[in-house]
């Protein structure tokens, strides 16, 4: 997806391809601190009172260090943007995202996580807790350690296989008590921890990375009609992670 994303194709109207230049082009101004901040004067309000055209929907997190309208240093019309805690997807995220496709006829949309992602670290410490009870049988909080310190003690088991066995008895007891879970954040993100930690990946930024791969999976899989406008070649959808060290957006290729 990333090598078609950088075609260089930029001539006509605007395309998937032309419109994730720009926003990039703005974000390297926005970490650079060179913006231009265009599209945001009273004239462009004014022009835009009747109807809307963004090239771009953006679905991404709603921490407050991370408006996506600033990091790309975006203006007024230019971006339909859907936030949730970690960009999780519900019904209400799905209908607009969808609208922003079908009605609004954006050719690109960003899915967009960061680094230091409040709502993956909440999964991670509530998959921790569940993890504990799951080993120890203990509900209290004082007993609960880490997801990745509890999988180390069953990695620390003598015998290899009895290891793996254990660890597979855990993620699959982890699976099983996600649904239950009663913050939708942990419900949702969950899984993406999961999936990381089946992957071996245990550092944080390689948990946000796999979050937004399968939050893409999850959205192709619950839309009929972002499946549609893909299989039509409408649009493209991005992985992308905000870094905050830096202000620069990283490019994930699914
Ligand atoms: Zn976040």
């Amino acid at each position: 997806m990333a090598d078609q994303t950088f075609n260089d194709d930029t001539q006509h109207e605007p395309t998937a391809t032309s419109t994730w230049s720009r926003l990039l082009a703005g974000n390297r101004r926005f970490a650079q601190g060179k913006m231009t901040h265009a599209w945001q004067d009273h004239e462009t309000r004014e022009s835009l009172i009747d109807s809307q055209r963004p090239d771009a929907a953006v679905l991404s997190c709603s921490d407050s260090r991370v408006p996506p309208e600033i990091i790309f240093d975006a203006g007024l019309g230019d971006m339909f943007a859907v936030r949730t805690a970690g960009q999780i997807i519900d019904d209400s995220v799905l209908a607009s995202l969808e609208y922003a496709v079908d009605k609004l006829h954006v050719s690109l949309l960003v899915i967009l996580g960061h680094q230091h992602c409040g709502a993956i670290q909440a999964a991670e410490q509530q998959l921790g807790v569940l993890a504990s009870r799951v080993r120890h049988g203990d509900d209290s909080s004082e007993t609960a350690q880490s997801l990745a310190s509890v999988i180390d003690d069953i990695e620390a088991m003598g015998d290899a296989q009895a290891a793996q066995d254990a660890q597979d008895q855990l993620e699959e007891s982890l699976e099983n008590l996600l649904p239950e879970a009663q913050s939708p954040i942990v419900r949702l993100v969950g899984p993406s921890v999961l999936q990381a930690y089946e992957a071996q990946l245990r550092d944080h930024e390689d948990i946000e990375r796999v979050h937004i791969a399968h939050t893409i999976e999850e959205l192709v899989d619950r839309s009929q009609p972002i499946q549609q406008a893909l299989a039509d070649e409408r649009l493209i959808i991005v992985g992308a992670r905000y870094c905050m060290d830096t202000g620069l957006v990283e490019v994930l290729s699914f």
